[in-house]
């Protein structure tokens, strides 16, 4: 069987034993395997020693054109990983592209951030100086710089692609160098990637090493300039936090974990609207994509209690044409794949089960067995499920569909009394979301739904039927955008455009004359 490597230390390392079997989830056929890799110590070393100083006798413009160049040569290489993310991700062939074209995107997104920074090596400033009291002739100016330890990320095994190239990109466009550890299951990509980019030659040596399987030791060499960024389950996001090493250094850490997005429909949105039939198309995109293996995908639909029965009603007629055409992703004409593996089946299984004890199954059997293209019984499938609970378990915060997610194409009708009052409380009762979504057309409500739901989430979308034709689906992530949500989403921040570059930075307040400080900075 092909056996995938780790690069590390320059070299590519095939690593100890049998680790793992990297499978296509919708027929079980192995496709490659992975083992142990060793020297974490020196790798990170390496990172340190070799990639920061190389990195940062860059230009920050300089850093941009390389991750331009890399846009380039994954894009020129497009075809080849939407057929990888198919057998391996078990993706349609709108999945894979939604998660290669993102991280296409972020890299031509911070070549472009990067383009628009200084053509020196020195420090980025942070705004204005500003005098230290009233009448001081000395001043404060903040200025950042690229931290000197390495980068750690580890990543989920949803976003192969969007999650590792995401964060490489604003690691290095920030001049730190990374060490990327993708999930096992769906590391083929992810992998591929890791080769293209290496072998187009423009990245710096040590700038970019690669881990496959598990993570080893590799916390246990945290250093105190070091930044860890994570991105998975919450239980694993805890141990990462309060890892001896990672407490012992205070290295900084990025968790981005399990969230129980909602969306908010508006008392005034009427069956039949523009409004309304973005809700269900937005509803479904959310629930299907990916097999609902987003974490930003919508979990909870709070709807008037009006507007249930028409809204249940489109729901389950476009998840019903799905389910019928849920199948092998090889297939274009299937619209739905398998989940990633039989583990994350399992997990999903028994998710719906959890929620069972307060709501009912709208549409969905999550025992399926025949699924289009596959052997009855092969893959790790399951069909759309809707599930609906009452507007009375809506409001309880204990209710298991604000506390689990099911992280398949699972989603919950929680039906309100169309006030922002029970709005927040139900959004809330998530503790803390990547994203939420209001549609209405009542500014008001608008309004006051935004500020009252504004604490419990990263991103909340504004949707009406003036920008309806315009408008993406909210599990959409873009550069320009903080990524990132409170509470149970991990508390953490990614992306965001310039603001992104800080998790690598340090930022130092350089305090003197007004003069001096207008010279170092250019300002003068
Ligand atoms: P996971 O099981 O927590 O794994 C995430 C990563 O952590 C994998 O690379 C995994 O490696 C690694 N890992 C596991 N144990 C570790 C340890 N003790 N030390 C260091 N690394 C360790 O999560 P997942 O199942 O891959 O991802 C699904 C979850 O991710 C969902 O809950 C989803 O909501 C969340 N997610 C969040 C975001 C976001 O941006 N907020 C994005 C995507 C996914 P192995 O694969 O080798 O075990």
């Amino acid at each position: 069987m092909k056996r995938i490597s780790s690069y590390l230390g320059g070299a590519w390392q095939a690593g100890e034993g049998h680790t793992a079997t990297l499978v296509n989830p919708a027929t079980t056929e192995a496709l490659a395997e992975v083992g142990t890799a060793g020297g974490l110590g020196e790798a990170l070393h390496w990172a340190r020693t070799v990639g920061g100083p190389n990195l940062r006798a860059l230009t920050w413009q300089q850093r941009g054109e390389i991750l331009g160049t890399l846009a380039k040569r994954l894009h020129g290489a497009r075809e080849e990983l939407i057929a990888i993310a198919v057998a391996n991700g078990g993706n349609t062939r709108g999945d894979a592209k939604f998660d290669i074209d993102g991280a296409i995107g972020v890299l031509a997104g911070y070549a472009s951030i990067n383009a628009s920074l200084p053509a020196t090596t020195g420090h980025l400033v942070d705004g204005e100086s500003v005098p230290l009291h009233k009448g001081s002739k000395l001043r404060a100016q903040h200025v950042l710089t690229p931290r000197l330890g390495a980068a750690i990320h580890v990543n989920a095994f949803n976003f192969p692609a969007w999650g590792m190239v995401g964060k490489l990109a604003v690691a290095l466009a920030a001049g730190v160098p990374v060490v990327s550890k993708p999930a096992t299951s769906t590391a083929l990509l992810a992998w591929r990637i890791a080769e293209i980019m290496l072998e187009s030659g423009v990245l710096p040596a040590g700038a970019f090493q690669l881990l496959l399987g598990p993570a080893g030791d590799l916390l246990d060499h945290v250093g105190r300039q070091d930044v860890v960024a994570f991105t998975g389950s919450a239980d694993t996001g805890a141990l990462i936090r309060g890892h001896r090493r990672v407490v012992a250094t205070n290295a900084r850490v990025n968790i981005e974990a399990d969230s129980l997005n909602a969306v908010v429909i508006g008392p005034d949105v009427q069956p039949g609207s523009e409004l309304f039939d973005l809700v269900v198309k937005d509803c479904v995109i959310e629930l299907t994509q990916k097999a609902g293996q987003k974490c930003t995908a919508t979990r909870r639909i709070l709807v008037p209690t009006a507007l249930l029965g028409d809204l249940r009603d489109a729901i389950v007629d476009r998840l019903q044409a799905i389910a019928a055409k849920t199948g092998d992703p090889a297939n274009d004409e299937n619209r739905m794949g398998p989940l990633s593996s039989a583990a994350q089946q399992r997990d999903a299984r028994a998710g719906i089960l959890a929620l069972s004890s307060h709501t009912s199954r709208v549409v969905g059997d999550p025992e399926r067995k025949t699924f289009a293209g596959v052997a009855d019984g092969v893959g790790y499938f399951i069909e759309p499920i809707l599930l609906e609970a009452t507007a009375a378990a809506a409001l309880d915060p204990a209710a298991p569909f604000h506390h689990h997610e099911v992280f398949g194409p699972v989603a919950t009708l929680l039906p309100y009394d169309g006030s922002v009052e029970a709005a927040a409380s139900i959004v809330a009762a998530g503790q803390g979301s990547l994203v939420g979504t209001v549609y209405a057309d009542d500014r008001e409500f608008t309004a006051r739904a935004s500020v009252a739901l504004a604490p419990s989430l990263g991103r909340l979308v504004l949707a009406s039927e003036k920008i309806a034709a315009a408008s993406l689906a909210p599990g959409c992530v873009f550069p320009v955008a903080n990524h990132g949500g409170p509470g149970r989403a991990g508390d953490g921040g990614e992306l965001g455009g310039k603001t992104g570059l800080e998790f690598y930075l340090q930022r130092t307040t350089l305090q003197g004359g007004a003069a001096e400080l207008a010279r170092l900075v250019g300002t003068e």
